[in-house]
């Protein structure tokens, strides 16, 4: 997310009603939206607030909590965003900067200021912010690229699980069933030796696309081994999970798949369990019956749904 010059919400704090107009006048000439604190007390509650503008001008002289008290105690605070401080100072207390640098203010600018020198620092000060929005993003997507599956994109095994814990939870909280799938892809070993790695992993990706396309988004669907997936189905119980996992069969088997090796045919087995969220159950249980059904699925001729 990108932050806009007109977007940006600058806080301007400062008790010299002249000097706030100007600063008023000059930030929304700029397309900056403007809020305005009339002294130190009304800027902390305005910064405490978790729509807080990420930017402050803070007038370091102002009756009752001062700039620097304010910068300390925003500081202080440790949010997970960050506040980028603009301190004003009058030119006597030029040598008292230290003290404003110390506090936290990440810049200052000396009244009465320059409109030029303003608008760069301010350009400084939304590059930083920026900067750390784009890392926060970054964060956010490594630890959404450690929980799926490089080749198909959906939950590996451990999210997957986790998920499985978490509805588990819900639906003993709710008191209500839950079904879990445990498919497997028929002679997936065979269709490897036919026509090799790459068309097994198209065709991997292909059932995938499928079965995504057949679930519900309150579903989760992660690839719990090689050609094996576990569906998490919140709300259905056996007679449902056992519905549903056939519509998936039919979707994941409906058409052959294309590949550079040409079209390719699949079928998919299927184990069911389900808990009624009465009584409770471990996931490793619960998955562990699914398993089973998948392996009389397998025994009882494949590319069939079992409980
Ligand atoms: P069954 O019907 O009993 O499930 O037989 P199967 O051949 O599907 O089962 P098996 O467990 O013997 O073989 C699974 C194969 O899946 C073996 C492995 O080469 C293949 N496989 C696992 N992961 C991948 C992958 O990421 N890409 C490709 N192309 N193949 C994979
Ligand atoms: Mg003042
Ligand atoms: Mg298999
Ligand atoms: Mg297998």
């Amino acid at each position: 997310m990108k932050i806009q010059e007109g977007g940006l919400r600058i806080l301007v704090a400062e008790d010299d009603p002249i000097s706030r107009r100007l600063l008023e006048t000059v930030l929304k000439k700029w397309g900056y939206e403007v809020a305005i604190a009339n002294d130190g007390e009304q800027a902390w509650r305005m910064l405490e607030n978790e729509e807080a503008p990420r930017l402050a001008i803070l007038d370091w002289m102002m009756p009752g909590l001062d700039g620097i008290e304010v910068c300390r105690r925003v500081r202080e605070r440790n949010a997970p965003t960050y506040t980028y401080i603009l301190l004003l100072t009058a030119r006597s207390q030029r040598e008292d900067l230290l003290q404003g640098m110390e506090a936290g203010a990440d810049d200052y600018l000396t009244k009465p200021f320059d409109a030029n020198e303003l608008k760069v620092r301010l350009r400084a000060g939304r590059r930083i912010l920026e900067l750390q929005e784009q890392l926060i993003n970054a964060q956010a997507a490594l630890r959404d690229q450690a929980a799926r599956d490089p080749l198909t994109g959906i939950w590996n095994r451990s999210a997957v699980f986790d998920i499985l814990q978490r509805e588990l939870a819900r639906s003993e909280r709710d008191a209500s069933p839950l079904a879990v799938v445990m498919a497997d892809l028929d002679h997936f070993k065979k269709l490897n030796d036919t026509f090799g790695h790459l068309a097994g992993d198209a065709i991997l990706r292909e059932t995938v696309r499928r079965m995504a396309g057949s679930i519900r988004n309150y579903d989760a669907l992660g690839r719990y081994g090689g050609e094996e997936f576990l569906l998490v189905l919140p709300g259905c119980d056996l007679a449902s999970g056992l519905y549903r996992a056939e519509q998936i069969r039919r979707a994941v088997t409906s058409e052959p798949v294309d590949t550079s090796e040409g079209r390719i045919a699949v079928t998919c087995s299927f184990g069911v369990a389900a808990t009624d969220g009465l009584n409770h159950q471990n996931s490793d249980h619960l998955v562990h019956r699914a398993d089973a059904a998948l392996f009389r699925a397998k025994h009882n001729g494949r590319n069939r749904v079992e409980s």
